[in-house]
């Protein structure tokens, strides 16, 4: 926290330094959750249980200042000191909730599913966000819907269930016959409702439902990856190679950050 209003303050006035910051913070978030590069940056971060750096910036810079006015009257002690970070990190949650509640499209089926469980989703103590999860949770990731908006692919259709309707992560989850083993058997543990806001608040419930929903991901996503490596070769490795930093993603960046 050393120096913390100075460097806080040259982040608010600076764009250039604000979108700096957040390419490298939604690298994190990006491992954090195994998520393909082209998940929305409010997204990664939602998941990963990150807040957005300037708004960490901002709670960071109000304990200091707030420490620092004690501690110059002789009143800072101990306890004093977890107050003020319970307070501010509270703030930090109210600001975060309302800075998403604000945002535009960008990873806005996420977002909305997780938003209803805000609080829980921070503080649950069990579940792993995994690779073939946070498929299923973005969208981003072996559906030929998204491939083909990515240009990977010229089809966006399902083959597994006849080729009729778009392969979407809802898709998956709800509707495609292909699964349908699987899904009975999920379904048996989280219950009937696989909307995404349905799935979030069954994962928070315990340990058992999280596991049984990515247990189904796994199994899923695991065959959609195989068929679709039999079928157009080599899929690309979403970290490094897929896809490149685009325009899109540089429009993305900037959408968020003005
Ligand atoms: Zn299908």
């Amino acid at each position: 926290m050393y120096g913390a209003p100075i460097w806080c303050s040259a982040l608010r006035r600076s764009k250039e330094h604000q979108r700096n910051l957040n390419r490298a913070w939604k690298r994190i978030a990006i491992r954090v959750i195994s998520a393909y590069k082209t998940v929305a940056l409010d997204a990664a971060l939602l998941l990963a249980r990150l807040p957005p750096l300037i708004l960490l910036a901002d709670a960071r810079r109000r304990i200091y200042d707030e420490s620092s006015r004690l501690r110059r009257k002789k009143q800072l002690t101990a306890q004093r000191t977890r107050a003020i970070r319970t307070e501010e990190m509270l703030t930090l949650r109210e600001e975060w909730l309302d800075h998403l509640s604000r945002r535009g499209n960008w990873g806005r089926i996420t977002i909305e599913a997780v938003i209803p469980e805000f609080d829980c989703w921070l503080d649950r103590g069990h579940g792993r966000v995994s690779f073939h999860l946070t498929q299923l949770l973005t969208g981003h990731g072996c559906f030929s819907a998204f491939l083909y908006k990515i240009r990977k692919l010229d089809n966006p259709r399902c083959t597994s269930c006849g080729g009729a309707v778009l392969d979407t992560a809802d898709h998956t989850w709800r509707i495609c016959s292909r699964w349908e083993i699987n899904r009975r058997e999920l379904v048996e543990i989280v219950g009937p409702d696989l909307s995404l806001r349905g799935i979030v608040h069954a994962m928070l419930r315990g340990e058992r439902d999280w596991n049984a929903v990515s247990s189904f991901a796994n199994s899923v996503m695991c065959i959609k990856e195989e068929e679709e490596r039999a079928r157009e070769g080599i899929l690309p490795d979403p970290y490094l190679t897929f896809p490149p930093d685009t325009q899109e993603e540089m429009a993305q960046l900037d959408s968020e950050i003005d």
